[in-house]
């Protein structure tokens, strides 16, 4: 059974320097749930000052201990706070659910294990980390690596704490400290991770949480001379502008940015596969995913039958309260957001395109005031139509038909995005043909979002720049020093 969580509202606090504080200025948001409109949480808007002293604890924590804590030290705390995310799985599914609108079961399904694994994975990846040696004929380099310092981590509202967790286990594995900045819309589980540091005793000023506006506190963030790193997944323009107030302070900066990803389905594939891949890459978490695969393409001979069968089954899918076990689709971030997507609905329909479903259900109260939406399907619109070139960000997908090979590697590369792609076939040798051709940071075959934490995560062009995973995530927040030593003169 899935946990339940009370709908009172709580009060949030920022948590700097191992302390639950409120913000500086005194004034705060609210954070409402998108499944009924109700509000849930009062959240502190975090300004420069609050950001100031999140900063000067981070850099105290590394002053006083931290930067220089031996690995064993940082793979322990990490996996402390992996044993407690687990023992508080079932309520932070439910927290997860009550702030975002998704499912409780793909909360407890993907978003909760993934915050534990990601934990568990940085800890024994630095346990495990190996650094170069290159050796010449009188001498000899070795590699060091070090903290970059404080990092600044911004995340947004669609995974919360699985991007939080993402970015805070390698940055502290790599002995940096942290302040963090959620998405206002989503802040619950990013208080509950302040709470788990605060509960296995990881030293003050390690893990430090600044809510508040992303104009206001993030930028604060961005923009502070003594944050070294700044590791920010979330809109395109916003990380433009992320990118451009970093770039005269000369910080690391990762950008996880966003998508329009093309699904590739060719004739030979297997089709009933190829039909529940294409519908999960599209509309899992109501297709707030930036890996989502919001652009079906399908070769011709099988196109009008791969439709009628993908519109089958999302008409089937079962939308509705978040904390059903059995509900599939739960309702999008915010009216807002909502408002959004149903923009590009009509858009589309301007545009020339056939828009199936995409209406707002009826349903019972208090969910009637949620910002839930049925999935919609558009086929006939043109490949340049800004609803085919423009993320979405919500519950629907075009499907386009192609004749062959190179027309489907050209439609598949004909938007600004290049973040990830899913080809459907059985020919092996074409799927590594058509992987090698892709503007894609990452394609899966016969397959959507398999994840192995050692791999490259990221994407190309409009996408974003730089990866993380794996040894990609140390890279990033660590600064890399070679030593050479001459060995005979
Ligand atoms: P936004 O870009 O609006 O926000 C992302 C984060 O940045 C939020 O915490 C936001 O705060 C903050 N922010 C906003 N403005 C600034 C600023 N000027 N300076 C610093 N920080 C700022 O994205 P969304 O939250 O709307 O998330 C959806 C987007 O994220 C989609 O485009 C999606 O594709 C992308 N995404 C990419 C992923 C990837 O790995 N490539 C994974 C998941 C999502 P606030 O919310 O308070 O505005």
């Amino acid at each position: 059974m899935p946990a339940k969580v009370a709908t009172i509202v709580r009060t949030l606090m920022h948590c700097i320097d191992g302390r639950f504080v409120p913000s500086s200025s005194g004034d705060s948001l609210e954070d409402v749930a998108p499944a009924t409109g109700q509000v849930i949480a009062r959240v502190p808007r975090g300004n420069a000052a609050d950001v100031g002293l999140a900063v000067a604890a981070a850099r105290s924590a590394l002053s006083s201990g931290w930067g220089s804590a031996s690995v064993a030290q940082r793979a322990d705390l990490l996996e402390a706070v992996a044993t407690r995310i687990e023992a508080r799985l079932d309520e932070l599914a439910a927290l997860e659910a009550l702030d975002t609108g998704k499912p409780v079961q793909l909360a407890r399904k993907v978003d909760i294990p993934r915050a534990i694994a990601n934990f568990r994975f940085f800890a024994g990846a630095v346990r495990h980390d190996e650094t170069a040696c290159h050796t010449m004929e009188r001498a000899l380099n070795y590699t060091l690596r070090r903290p970059l310092g404080v990092v600044g981590l911004i995340t947004p509202w669609n995974l919360p704490l699985y991007l939080l967790t993402w970015k805070t286990a390698p940055a502290l594995a790599m002995g940096n400290a942290v302040v963090a900045k959620p998405s206002e819309l989503t802040p619950l589980t990013a208080n509950a991770l302040a709470e788990i540091f605060v509960e296995v005793g990881a030293p003050a000023g390690v893990f430090n949480l600044v809510h508040g506006l992303g104009a206001e506190a993030g930028d604060a963030l961005v923009t502070h001379p003594d944050v070294a790193g700044i590791s920010f997944t979330g809109g395109t323009r916003t990380g433009a502008h992320v990118a451009t107030a970093a770039a005269p302070l000369f910080k690391k900066v990762s950008l996880e940015l966003g998508g329009k990803n093309p699904t590739l389905v060719f004739d030979d594939c297997d089709f009933t596969a190829a039909v529940e891949g294409a519908v999960r890459a599209g509309f899992t978490n109501q297709g707030q995913v930036c890996l989502s695969g919001s652009r079906v393409l399908v070769q011709r001979g099988i196109h009008d039958r791969f439709v009628a069968a993908v519109v089958s089954r999302v008409q089937q899918m079962r939308i509705g309260d978040p904390m059903q076990p059995e509900t599939e689709l739960g309702a999008l971030v915010s009216l807002a957001h909502r408002d959004k997507v149903e923009g590009y609905l009509r858009l589309a329909s301007e545009e020339g395109g056939k828009v199936t479903g995409g209406a707002r259900p009826q349903l019972a109260p208090p969910l009637d005031r949620g910002a839930f939406l049925a999935p919609a399907v558009i086929t006939g619109l043109p490949h340049t139509s800004r609803s085919v070139q423009e993320e979405i960000f919500g519950p629907v997908v075009s499907i386009h038909a192609f004749e062959d090979e190179n027309e489907a590697v050209s439609l598949a590369n004909a938007v600004r995005y290049g973040l990830a792609a899913s080809i459907w076939t059985r020919d092996l040798t074409r799927a590594h043909r058509v992987s090698a051709r892709l503007d894609s940071g990452m394609v899966w075959v016969n397959t959507w979002m398999l994840r192995d934490l050692r791999v490259p995560f990221g994407g190309m062009k409009d996408s974003g720049v730089g990866r993380e995973g794996g040894r990609w995530s140390l890279d990033f927040f660590s600064e890399v020093r070679n030593v050479c030593i001459q060995l005979e003169p």
